[in-house]
């Protein structure tokens, strides 16, 4: 596994070509490790998260250099009907009315932010079992893409546009309606391979609803029901190729359950695990991976003893990154 720690990426290792259906891809040129932060790029259109809207990203698009807005407006466009109506809803103006080149410029946004708009980063195509991780370094101010797996020459680079991807095929297909159109990787493929992949994914949405509904419930039982839901989730997500983001949320909430259960040394193993995963995802160098394995050292010394663990430790058991939030039971620990 390689870790890189400056901005500098392995951008030269891929390159953007037509996709068999699907427009233009980014492709692996040759074979990428897993933990390689492939792609590190400054976003090309950015606008502040707070009060956005659509008279904000055209101002943007307009404060852009002539050779930027040239490369922004040959990135894919596609509006949704719900989309232009939202739009229609800010701009007090119906979406035939708009100038043509800021309806052009909004209909670029909407299927290519990652929050925002990066450059390369737009031709990467959608996988339901994707391949990379991307996210946000607050230090560089990039947007990482990072291998999850270990790619071969030839593969197609794949991110998951929509969010968690423990939701069934109707489910996704229906959020990547946004982007216009309909998935057909590995699990949503009609293929008996495709079908019994579908039928872990299904497993996956069934599970973490019953691990929610168990930590809701918050007595000593529901937590050890609860943590055997997040342990089965990691096992079908490791033998299912499902190694991104979705791996680490089941390690962190394995690793935050048996820490509410009072068992310290569990709690550490898949702490590191949730490490692990979290660092070939978001590079060593991201501060969530540094205040995480600060986390793991703690909780190393906290087995040997019953004092009151620290503040970061309880920190981490209160992150969720699910719908729900452990803080009353933290007061267990
Ligand atoms: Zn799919």
């Amino acid at each position: 596994m390689s870790h890189q720690i400056d901005s500098k990426d392995a951008s030269d290792l891929i390159e953007v070509r037509a996709s068999d259906g699907k427009g233009l891809g980014v492709f692996a040129k040759c074979d990428i490790p897993q933990g390689t932060r492939v792609i590190s790029e400054p976003p090309l259109l950015e606008v502040s998260l707070e009060d956005r809207d659509a008279n904000k990203i055209l101002v943007a698009f307009k404060q852009l250099p002539l050779p930027q807005q040239e490369q922004y407006l040959a990135l894919h466009a596609y509006a949704a009907e719900g989309f232009k109506r939202g739009i229609e809803a800010e701009v007090g103006q119906l979406w035939e009315e708009i100038p043509e080149l800021d309806r052009k410029v909004l209909s670029i946004w909407a299927p290519n932010a990652f929050i925002n708009v990066f450059l390369l980063a737009a031709r990467i195509n959608h996988s339901c079992l994707p391949n990379l991780q991307y996210g946000w370094h607050p230090e560089l101010k990039h947007q990482t893409f990072h291998a999850v797996c270990d790619i071969p020459a030839g593969t197609e680079l794949t991110v998951s546009y929509i969010g968690p991807i423990n939701g069934n095929k109707m489910q996704r297909q229906e959020e990547l309606k946004d982007w216009g159109f309909t998935c057909s990787c590995v699990v949503c493929e009609d293929t008996p391979e495709g079908k019994e992949k579908e039928k872990k994914f299904d497993q996956l949405f069934h599970l973490e609803t019953e691990l929610v509904l168990e930590t809701h419930i918050a007595t000593e039982g529901s937590f050890k029901r609860a943590l055997s839901v997040a342990q089965k989730m990691a096992a079908i997500q490791k033998s299912e190729g499902i190694l991104h983001r979705e791996l680490r949320i089941a390690y962190h909430d394995a690793g935050r359950l048996c820490m509410v259960l009072g068992n310290r040394k569990m709690a550490c193993l898949w702490a590191k695990k949730e490490l692990e995963v979290a660092q070939y995802c978001f590079g060593e160098d991201h501060p969530a991976c540094k205040e995480l394995a600060m986390v793991v050292d703690l909780l190393q010394e906290a087995m040997e003893s019953n004092e009151p663990v620290n503040e970061c430790i309880v920190k981490w058991c209160i992150i969720t990154h699910r719908n729900e939030i452990l803080e009353d039971s933290c007061k267990l620990m």
